[in-house]
């Protein structure tokens, strides 16, 4: 170990050799193109074979290897193991997809190593500009506010934080949750995403807080039980101070009902906070106007870039129809950071003042290069193919007899099970549990699951540029096949199959 500085030897982490490095970036670039177009060959998803899990276990590297090795270590015991979301069928959770120029552009922006905490330099100005285009796209004022996140989870906590730090006569971002007149509470449907009790959580609430209210057969929030949850814990002392509304549920795409929501919140003088993760960008589409038209009088709303724009990870956005409240929430004066009358710090007004981060890296850079690269009407375009390609696979899951369409397709999601009849609702669960794990570990397709009224589902979520109808058929086809396959392996069921 080298415990000695020595000034005639000062060094650098830059490439000792400029020539080398080139090669191997365009080498890097190549063995993408050709990752990326060969896509469709590949299983969509496989195990780490024992013997690569092994190299993880490997110790923190002493001496160098160099960038030569270090890249090979990445071809054989990284890429050729991916989650698979970049593949046309996998449908998982709701991941995105990625594009080749939004991943170039997480180089570019990598590249220039940007901090966009404070300082006026042009990155800051790109990300003000995707705040705009945001505020433009899900038709929000221009006066609102806004600031790129890391995910949907951490947008929604930045809502949920200016909403509560909002609630009048507590002053809770100076003396906090206990200033106030009793327990905060917020609400919103059963089918409301986990980030929001983690945020609740997060924010000294305490998941308790977050109220879920039922749902109707489409699994959007009951208004009236919502009503009568505000109504019944303001009896009982507490403070409610904010109505989450979901525009796109993560179970089945439910879009609960905005304009009414907006209208109870105004009535009892609520926050109204969106989680809109995906199905926020659903306000694109003329069609879906009348749905989605309550989500331009929300206080709040958070969205995805990297789910249904298919911007590669991280990149989300909360917008703030008051720009005041969403500074005074995270606004701390410092010395170090306070603006300048001139130089560097003399403006625009830091990000930081928006942020949970003080150092912000470049996401912004990808969302302005794509919408730059395919203009808005593309993404328009994308949005409706896959919600139609939903449709699709619902209709042929409908029109299959042993299929199942276990809720509503009302977006971009088909929750459905493999159903021969005869089979009571544990076996019909086990059955399709291990349906599941087997388009899975073949590599065929990648849905992922969850449970409509205690029935396990297999669950299609579409954000995914690069299906096709073909794809949805494939997954009809091997569900059935499949689904066969595991009645006819079983003793008492043999017989049937011959
Ligand atoms: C994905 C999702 C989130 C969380 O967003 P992340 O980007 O994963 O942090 C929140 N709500 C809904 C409805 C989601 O689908």
């Amino acid at each position: 170990m080298n415990t000695t500085y020595q000034p005639e030897h000062e060094e650098t982490l830059d490439p000792e050799n400029w020539d080398l490095a080139r090669d191997l970036g365009h080498r890097m670039i190549d063995d993408l193109i050709d990752y990326w177009q060969t896509v469709r060959e590949r299983p969509v998803w496989q195990r780490l074979p024992a013997e690569v899990k092994e190299r993880f276990d490997e110790p923190l590297p002493e001496e160098p290897q160099g960038m030569q090795q270090a890249y090979q270590d990445f071809q054989d015991l990284v890429l050729p193991y991916p989650k698979g979301n970049i593949h046309p069928r996998f449908w998982g959770w709701v991941d995105g997809t990625g594009t080749v120029f939004g991943a170039f552009a997480e180089m570019l922006a990598a590249g220039m190593n940007s901090n966009l905490g404070v300082a006026d330099h042009s990155a800051v100005h790109v990300e003000r500009q995707v705040i705009n285009w945001s505020k433009k796209m899900l038709g929000f004022p221009g006066a609102a506010s806004g600031i790129l996140t890391s995910g949907g989870s951490e947008a929604n906590l930045i809502g949920l934080l200016v909403a509560r730090n909002s609630v009048a006569n507590a002053d809770i971002g100076n003396y906090g949750v206990g200033n106030a007149e009793g327990r905060l509470t917020l609400y919103g449907s059963t089918e409301s995403h986990s980030s929001l009790m983690k945020a609740a959580d997060i924010l000294g609430l305490g998941k308790d807080a977050f109220r879920k209210v039922p749902v109707n057969e489409n699994f959007e929030v009951d208004v009236g039980a919502l009503r009568a949850a505000i109504v019944r814990d303001r009896e009982q002392g507490q403070v409610p101070f904010c109505i989450v509304g979901n525009a796109g549920t993560v179970n089945t795409g439910a879009i609960d009902p905005l304009a009414k929501l907006a209208e109870l919140a105004q009535a009892e003088k609520l926050w109204f906070h969106i989680d809109g993760a995906f199905g926020a960008l659903a306000a694109l589409l003329p069609e879906y106007e009348e749905k989605i038209r309550g989500l331009r009088k929300a206080d709040s709303v958070a969205f995805d870039f990297h789910k249904w724009l298919y911007v590669p990870y991280e990149a989300a956005c909360v917008l703030v129809r008051d720009a005041e409240k969403h500074r005074n929430a995270l606004a701390v004066s410092a010395d170090y950071l306070n603006p300048q009358a001139r130089g560097m710090a003399a403006g625009p007004e830091p990000l930081a003042n928006y942020s949970i981060q003080l150092s912000r890296g470049f996401k912004a850079l990808k969302v302005w290069l794509s919408l730059k690269e395919h203009g808005i009407d593309k993404y328009r375009r994308l949005i409706r193919q896959n919600i139609h390609q939903a449709r699709y696979l619902g209709s042929l899951v409908e029109g299959s007899p042993k299929l199942e369409l276990l809720a509503p397709v009302s977006l971009n999601i088909v929750c459905y099970r493999y159903n021969p009849g005869g089979f009571d609702e544990d076996e019909l669960n086990r059955l399709n549990q291990t349906l599941l794990a087997e388009l899975q570990e073949r590599g065929i397709a990648a849905p992922s699951y969850t449970v409509i009224n205690g029935r396990f589902a297999i669950r299609m979520a579409n954000t995914n540029h690069r299906s096709r109808r073909k794809d949805f058929h494939h997954l009809v086809q091997a569900s059935l096949a499949i689904g066969e396959a595991i009645l006819c392996a079983r003793p008492a069921e043999a017989a049937a199959c011959k």
